[in-house]
């Protein structure tokens, strides 16, 4: 059993030829208006990989709102954590270029909303779980409650420390498994050596620490062992929720046992699939053609 915290979006992506400059308006040849959000990729991502899934999050008490949770729901996904608020639902205006540049947006409404109470109003769901996924694009002080409660209870935790921000000292110790990728290694840490970035964390008391290296694969470390795995060559298109469905996988895998090499295989698989197909939610895989993937 899988719980995730963390945000829920309505991404609105325009595609266009050259993204504008400052105070120019320029034309979109293409329009979008999907689901998004870290929180609610992971939560997909897991579902469709065969994980029971609990989602707790917060969207706006409006049409709109209700609409994102009714999809979340018909995926498969345990709804019930979802706080409605009188804020709009999260948003990102996501322009496009030609050459897949983008310039982002993000609005955080009701995510901001996702307080301390919230969660401690559903410790049973996190007690009951196997692993519990955050980000950070909900408030820091929601994580550190969450990360708390879930050590209470003795259920493994995985930050993905996306966007990066800074983390206070002791909320380390709390985390289990942490998942950066380069940018956000760097950005936590202040060095681009990935070992070096990685030890730095497993010294403020996180246990294990897997670094995603986009088309270089991951690498983990726990200040023993060490595992590079590397990528599995696919056909990129668009690389949009790659971390958000390893992140997934990870905790899939892990779920099911696989030891942690056959964990960071299996999370590389999943990542590079998510990269072959336009869009976020659209690109996450299903455990089928991860399968099918793996025997070929
Ligand atoms: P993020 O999306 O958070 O920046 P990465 O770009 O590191 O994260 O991608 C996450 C994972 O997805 C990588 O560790 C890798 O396994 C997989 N992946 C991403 N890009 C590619 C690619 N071009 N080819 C193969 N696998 C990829």
């Amino acid at each position: 059993k899988i719980v995730i915290i963390g945000s829920i979006n309505r991404d609105y992506t325009a595609q266009v030829k050259k993204l504008p400059e400052k105070g120019e308006t320029v034309i979109a040849s293409s329009y979008k208006i999907s689901i998004g959000g870290k929180g609610a990729n992971q939560a997909v991502a897991a579902k469709r990989l065969g994980a029971q899934v609990y989602m707790i999050g917060a969207v706006g008490n409006s049409d709109g709102g209700r609409d994102i949770i009714k999809k979340l729901e018909s995926e498969g996904i345990d709804v019930s954590g979802v706080l409605f608020t009188e804020e709009v639902t999260g948003n990102a205006m996501i322009t496009i270029d030609e050459l897949g540049f983008n310039t982002i947006v993000v609005y955080p409404g009701a995510n901001a909303k996702l307080d301390s109470s919230w969660i401690e109003r559903h410790s049973k769901i996190i007690e009951e779980a196997d692993f519990v996924i955050l980000q950070l694009e909900i408030p820091l002080e929601t994580v550190e409650t969450a990360v708390k409660l879930s050590k209470k209870y003795n259920v493994k935790v995985i930050l993905n420390p996306a966007p990066a921000k800074e983390i206070p000292d002791e909320v380390y110790k709390y985390i289990d498994i942490i998942t950066p990728n380069e940018v956000e290694l760097t950005q936590l840490t202040g060095t681009t050596d990935i070992k070096d970035g990685a030890n730095m964390l497993i010294e403020k008391g996180v246990s294990e620490v897997i670094v995603t290296l986009g088309e270089k694969g991951s690498y983990y470390t726990n200040g023993q062992e060490e595992i590079f795995s590397e990528a599995v060559p696919v056909n990129t298109i668009d690389s949009t929720a790659a971390g958000d469905s390893f992140n997934a996988a990870i905790a899939v895998a892990l779920c099911e046992n696989m030891n942690i090499k056959s964990a960071l295989n299996f999370a590389n698989i999943v990542g590079a699939l998510t990269t072959t197909k336009m869009g976020a939610q659209d690109s996450l895989p299903y455990r089928d053609e991860v399968e099918s993937f793996r025997i070929k």
